[in-house]
């Protein structure tokens, strides 16, 4: 077993359709990496990249791990691997970075085996940096794989994915998620985890690491308090306000949740499958006080709250709606 299997099981198929490539001498000169956050996308592309540089990887394992490339790759100045990204999260890789490219990948590779290239956030390239590339890829140079890395395919280009060999990677069932996380170290939380990354390991490592699972707790009573009127919309939307952008991403995956759980648990007086099967008591508490029609009406306005978080808009202002809608469904 490869040492990528080995450490993210869950990577089993898609590493053997690269492995395929390789054996088969039939290395793309494109490759589209998609998949949602979490699933290892980026680290599944280094350790394929690792490969094809390594000079001696006719053996059986991937990459030898002892050979100059090997050594340069991993002290990240191997001379025929390129990696790019957008420069800050959310921001566009320009024209500047892919003309520098494809002037660099105009010239013959430094060591005999392939040359890779990443592009990370591959759907951050804007429309003049994508034309650029799209010539490229036109007339693309030898030895050389480029592997584009995307949660968000469809925002590429359609002239750029048709040139492209497709590796998507699948969310894993919930038994090869847990063996996921025995590798990865995590033994506490599973269902939670599973539940709050949708399944997603690396993503659930994250949540256990940092203290998102105690922000939830947290978020949950207060919203709890909100409905019983025992606390202050303006200072909850003060608190909410000052999360990071990521946590208000998760707070607000969380209050999307709890609506559709309490709407399932007013459709079924038995239990049923929950996405927050530890809170079941209390959301089915809020339930009986809730008008099922307004709750609705409630979601959809979550989710409108949801694709805005990314515009500029006033974050405490979005919180207070939303915990004035919480409060004015409460008190009928
Ligand atoms: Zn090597």
């Amino acid at each position: 077993m490869t040492d990528i299997v080995k450490s993210f099981p869950w990577l089993q198929s898609s590493w053997s359709q690269l492995e395929n490539y390789r054996i088969q001498n039939r290395i793309p000169q494109a490759l589209l990496i998609s998949g949602y956050k979490g699933l290892g996308k980026l680290q599944l592309a280094e350790y394929f990249a690792n490969t094809l540089l390594c000079s001696s990887s006719q053996s059986a394992e991937a990459s030898c791990g002892k050979c100059a490339s090997c050594l340069l790759f991993k002290a990240g100045t191997h001379p025929d691997y390129i990696f790019i990204e957008p420069e800050e999260e959310g921001k566009a890789i320009g024209i500047a970075v892919i003309r520098q490219l494809i002037v660099k990948l105009a010239l013959m590779p430094q060591y005999d085996a392939y040359r890779v290239v990443i592009i990370n956030s591959a759907d951050s390239l804007n429309n003049a940096s994508a034309n650029a590339f799209l010539k490229y890829l036109e007339e693309p140079t030898e030895r050389t794989c480029v592997v584009l890395i995307t949660e968000q395919p469809s925002r590429l280009p359609a002239t750029i994915r048709s040139r492209c060999q497709k590796l998507n990677i699948s969310t894993p069932d919930q038994i090869v998620f847990n063996i996921g996380l025995k590798q990865l170290g995590i033994s506490d939380n599973k269902d939670l985890l599973y539940v709050l990354s949708q399944g997603a390991p690396l993503l659930a490592k994250q949540l256990s690491d940092t203290s998102v699972l105690k922000l939830r707790t947290d978020c949950f009573k207060n919203w709890l308090k909100l409905a019983h009127s025992e606390i202050c919309f303006v200072d909850l939307a003060e608190q909410w306000h000052k999360l990071a952008r990521a946590e208000a991403g998760f707070l607000l995956f969380w209050l999307i949740s709890w609506v559709v759980d309490m709407i399932k648990l007013s459709y079924h007086k038995q239990p049923v499958q929950l996405y927050n099967q530890d809170l079941i008591t209390d959301l089915q508490d809020l339930v009986q006080r809730l008008d099922l029609k307004n709750l609705y009406k409630y979601y959809d306005f979550l989710l409108l709250c949801q694709h805005r978080l990314d515009t500029q808009l006033n974050k405490q202002l979005m919180f207070e709606e939303i915990l004035i809608q919480w409060s004015r469904l409460n008190s009928r």
